[in-house]
């Protein structure tokens, strides 16, 4: 006998598993099709840095208003997986300091600065909260409200919670094949096949094969993001430094994370000297005693791209009981609440910010092909 579920969800990244934990919530019957193990793709090698303020590129309308929905539901999340599952997210507080050497670094950061919650500290107070960082600072814009996590931690406390309010997790089962029926969806895994009434396709970079099978001219493009971690014993650094596309951000298991590079199109997840070497020069660059310490491990991930760098949440254009919750790019972790509490609600038919559902909708007019 076929199993039946009311939400088949493919992939168990931070996103399916966000949506499965948020629908499970609601006593709907889900299940989670992973290809892998859950989080170890993209979600594994991501920094965890909330970035609402640091991420919204000027997008005031709908951008940043959905990214802080979603930092300020973390903290509500913190306890409520806690209490769960037992988890313990990692959400540590301290912020980004965007850093700045000169005037021209400055100036980039006045829209940042322009925003009431963000402040600029000078050199002295600087060297103040960070006695290791350069000297040859001028200040920094401090965002106190982008927090961090542990994103392996956020979606295994996802998954776990989900699990434990009913949902079926299944690692290891890739899925094929989306096939129309007459009430849903007949779905084809390596492991057999299941029935469904709505179908999320959340599979990350990997969505583009969907999209495809399901009659959409859209593409998602790899950007490659190469890391690496040190030990900090003495935990010198307590917030997380920026500059130069480079970020060191401090975890409370004593350990610098120093991310990232971006490469675009490039499906190899191996990590590069050259890639390694433009990051540890950067680093480097902010925080000189970072050179002594020791390298604890090296990764790279996939970030999923969209042709304006805003995901795909919403319905199928045609076909409602299909939904996209895709193409995240370098805010999966700070976007997974709010992507999973509007895929819920567009499930249950209930009321969403209708500027997000334009925003993010599929089929919004894409000025050009991505290559
Ligand atoms: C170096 C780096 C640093 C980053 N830092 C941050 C950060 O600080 N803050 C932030 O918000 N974001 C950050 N990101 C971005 C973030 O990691 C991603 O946006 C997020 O992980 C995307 O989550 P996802 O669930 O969509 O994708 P994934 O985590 O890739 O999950 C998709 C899952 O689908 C599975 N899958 C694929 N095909 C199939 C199939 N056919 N059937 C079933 N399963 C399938 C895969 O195995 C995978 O587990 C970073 C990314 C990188 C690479």
């Amino acid at each position: 006998m076929i199993d039946k579920f009311e939400v088949a969800i493919i992939g168990g990244g931070i996103i399916g598993c966000s949506i499965a934990y948020y629908l499970a919530k609601e006593k709907m019957n889900v299940a989670v099709f992973e290809g892998n193990q859950i989080g170890m793709k993209t979600t594994s090698a991501a920094g965890g840095m909330l970035g609402a303020h640091s991420e919204c590129d000027g997008d005031f309308d709908a951008f940043f208003p959905f990214a802080r929905s979603s930092q300020f539901a973390y903290s509500e999340l913190k306890e409520q997986l806690n209490h769960l599952c037992g988890l313990d997210i990692g959400y540590r507080k301290g912020g980004i300091l965007k850093l700045a050497f000169n005037e021209s670094d400055r100036n980039e950061l006045q829209s940042i600065l322009s925003q009431p919650t963000v402040k600029w500290l000078d050199k002295e107070t600087l060297s103040e909260m960070e006695p290791h960082i350069s000297n040859k600072l001028l200040g920094a814009a401090y965002i106190e409200e982008d927090v961090n996590v542990l994103p392996m931690a956020v979606c295994q406390a996802f998954a776990k919670s989900a699990q434990i309010l009913g949902a079926t997790i299944n690692e290891y089962s890739p899925v094929h094949n989306i096939h129309k029926k007459e009430n849903g969806f007949l779905i084809e895994t390596t492991t057999g096949q299941v029935e469904a009434e709505y179908v999320v396709v959340a599979n990350g970079v990997w969505s583009t094969t969907f999209f495809k099978q399901l009659g959409l001219d859209r593409q998602l493009m790899p950007v490659k993001g190469e890391c690496l971690s040190v030990i900090d014993e003495k935990m010198t650094l307590k917030h997380t430094i920026f500059h130069d596309h480079c970020y060191i951000v401090p975890r409370s298991n004593g350990r610098l994370v120093i991310g990232a590079t971006s490469i675009e199109n490039d499906w190899n997840e191996k990590v590069s000297l050259d890639g390694i070497e433009t990051i540890i020069a950067k680093a480097k660059t902010m925080l000189p005693n970072i050179a002594h310490l020791k390298i604890d491990s090296f990764w790279a991930g996939l970030r999923p791209q969209t042709f304006d760098r805003k995901p795909f949440i919403g319905h199928h254009p045609e076909e409602e009981g299909i939904l996209f919750a895709t193409g995240h790019y370098r805010n999966g972790i700070l976007l997974a609440p709010a992507t999973g509490q509007m895929i819920r609600d567009l499930i249950l038919k209930r009321q969403v910010n209708n500027e997000w559902v334009e925003a993010f909708k599929i089929d919004r007019h894409q000025p050009f092909a991505i290559k």
